[in-house]
């Protein structure tokens, strides 16, 4: 099966555990105003890949990755406006014992039975989840990227009724997703779901503005400063902190 893949990285180290390899998957329907990777979003860009072009490629490095405890992360862009692909990809990942994760924003429509199918498909080659929540309130979040974010947490409390590992991924950008209500929003997710391994933050950065600039796309977030190392370490603590009855 063919892939239009962005990217590769490999040898990631923020993508899951131990270093790994990263696919960057081409197309992405979300808009995230804080989107440092804009040049994924758009279905025609990329280059074209089979699944065993891509395992040859991670056996090359095989070594590091397993030596790590690694594996493979496919990302995005959204890798899962691609699932036929991932399915393949992730079986004949598992066929040669790499490990997989699957980093995704969850925005698939889990009332499709279609989609439900295809999901459980992938789920049995799936290790772990790194699942981005960008913010919990809806109005807010279309404001932020574009869609809703029910289908996120459809997602999220379908990973855990299938208790499939995962790590929350959130997105810290001061002022503008770090309200009560999303912050007591994600602890609570943590809380209530047991196959939450931790709340990830990212901090908010600058080093994808140059894309914007280059695709001519309307920054909106050019005069947002990005927080301190020490108020993501801060955020992450209160975040995986424990919720006390
Ligand atoms: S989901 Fe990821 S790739 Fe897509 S716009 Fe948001 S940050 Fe960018």
């Amino acid at each position: 099966m063919i892939g239009r893949i962005h990217s590769f990285e490999t040898f990631g180290t923020v993508d899951g555990p131990g270093i790994r390899f990263v696919v960057f998957m081409q197309g992405c329907n979300f808009r995230c105003k804080f989107c440092h990777n804009p040049d994924t979003w758009f279905k025609e860009g990329g280059k074209e890949y089979t699944e065993e072009e891509i395992i040859n490629e991670i056996n090359k490095y095989r070594v590091y990755y397993d030596k790590s405890k690694g594996g493979l992360t496919v990302s995005g862009g959204e890798p899962l406006l691609q699932i036929d692909f991932l399915i393949e990809l992730f079986k004949l990942a598992k066929k040669n014992n790499i490990s997989t994760a699957l980093d995704t924003a969850g925005d698939i429509d889990m009332e499709s039975s279609m989609c439900l199918k295809k999901i459980d498909e992938l789920l049995k080659y799936t290790d772990l989840a790194l699942l981005d929540i960008k913010e919990i309130d809806e109005k807010k979040h279309i404001n932020l990227t574009g869609k809703s974010n029910k289908n996120t947490i459809k997602f999220a409390e379908y990973l855990n009724k299938k208790n499939i590992q995962t790590i929350i991924r959130y997105v810290y950008v001061k002022g503008i997703n770090d309200s009560e209500e999303t912050i007591n929003g994600l602890r609570l997710i943590k809380s209530n779901m047991k196959n939450i391994l931790e709340i990830d933050v990212l901090g908010y950065h600058k080093m994808g503005e140059y894309k914007w600039k280059e695709l001519g796309l309307n920054n909106e977030f050019i005069n947002i400063t990005p927080p301190t190392s020490n108020e993501v370490k801060e955020i992450k603590k209160y975040l995986n902190s424990k919720i006390s009855n």
